[in-house]
């Protein structure tokens, strides 16, 4: 069934393609629609809006802020705001800044242990305007022949709890909620079956303002998406599904949709969250 891949990483944030040739794929794949979901940024939407209008093919302003509560990703996707209002908010941006600085402190703490990595070079191969995260510096000590892969870089040096490990303040659920609903968009619960939060979590968010949950994950086994479907039928949020696209190999493009009729409740639920200031009225409180 065709539908709108509403989850996909461009090089803006860790994604290996640039937002344009994204649009392009999606066009050429057979899919009606799709949203950039950037990690923490909006900085790819004006390429790959430019690119969709010139073929014609429907993009949805997204982006995907990886928050955390208790030390456990809670990863909230965004739709429909207002690329501005998010990239002038205040906490959108000591994040980015924040990015910088561990950069250079991970760079300094490798230096430590015997690696010689250039931080400005680092900076520099994200892009001016990249979502700059450890990738770039695995890639970088891949490129210097100090790891065969990223993913030994991640494993021996640069992942939770190993030598080159810096952990980043990150906005917390509720926050990345906010920043969503204050710029007109409408938040939604990312891939909850990977990091397994309490069920009751979930109702916690929809009291905060959450509009909807991406049941359909590459990620999301049957039994994840048949429990995750009951929970959004609960709270009465519409369901969603999207790839996680990040690079050709790994998840293809448009391997989970959503469909029309769910964008459609999608932009209703966003309607009614906007419309009132308090969004919890009509939201039955699940034990937490
Ligand atoms: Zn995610
Ligand atoms: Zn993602």
């Amino acid at each position: 069934m065709a539908g709108f891949d509403m989850h996909v990483h461009s090089t803006a944030s860790d994604g290996a393609n640039d937002p344009a040739s994204l649009v392009m794929m999606a066009k050429e794949q057979g899919l009606l629609g799709m949203a950039l979901t950037d990690h923490d940024t909006v900085d790819g939407i004006s390429e790959a809006a430019a690119k969709a209008k010139k073929i014609d093919f429907p993009l949805i302003a997204g982006i995907e802020f990886s928050s955390e509560q208790n030390e456990r990703d809670v990863h909230i996707l965004g739709y429909w705001f207002d690329p501005e209002k998010i990239s002038a908010n205040k906490q959108v941006k000591d994040m980015q800044d924040a990015r910088y600085q561990r950069c250079y402190e991970i760079v300094a703490r490798l230096g430590r242990l015997g690696f010689d990595l250039d931080a400005d070079q680092i900076v520099a191969s994200a892009g001016a305007n990249g979502s700059l995260g450890r990738p770039h510096i695995a890639m970088a000590m891949v490129d210097a022949g100090y790891c065969s892969n990223i993913k030994e870089a991640f494993n021996k040096w640069l992942g939770r709890g190993m030598p080159g490990y810096v952990p980043r303040r990150k906005l917390d659920p509720f926050e990345a909620i906010e920043i969503i609903l204050s710029a007109d968009g409408i938040p939604v619960l990312a891939h909850p079956g990977i990091t397994g939060m309490p069920d009751g979590f979930i109702s916690v968010l929809a009291r905060a303002g959450l509009g909807g949950i991406e049941v359909y994950h590459p990620d999301h086994n049957f039994a994840a998406v048949r429990k995750y479907l009951q929970i959004a039928h609960r709270l009465r949020l519409p369901a969603t599904g999207g790839s996680d696209f990040h690079i050709q190999g790994v998840r293809s493009l448009g391997c989970r949709i959503t469909t029309v009729k769910q964008l459609s409740l999608l932009a209703q639920k966003r309607e009614e969250l906007l419309g009132k200031h308090v969004p919890d009225d009509n939201i039955p409180h699940g034990n937490i």
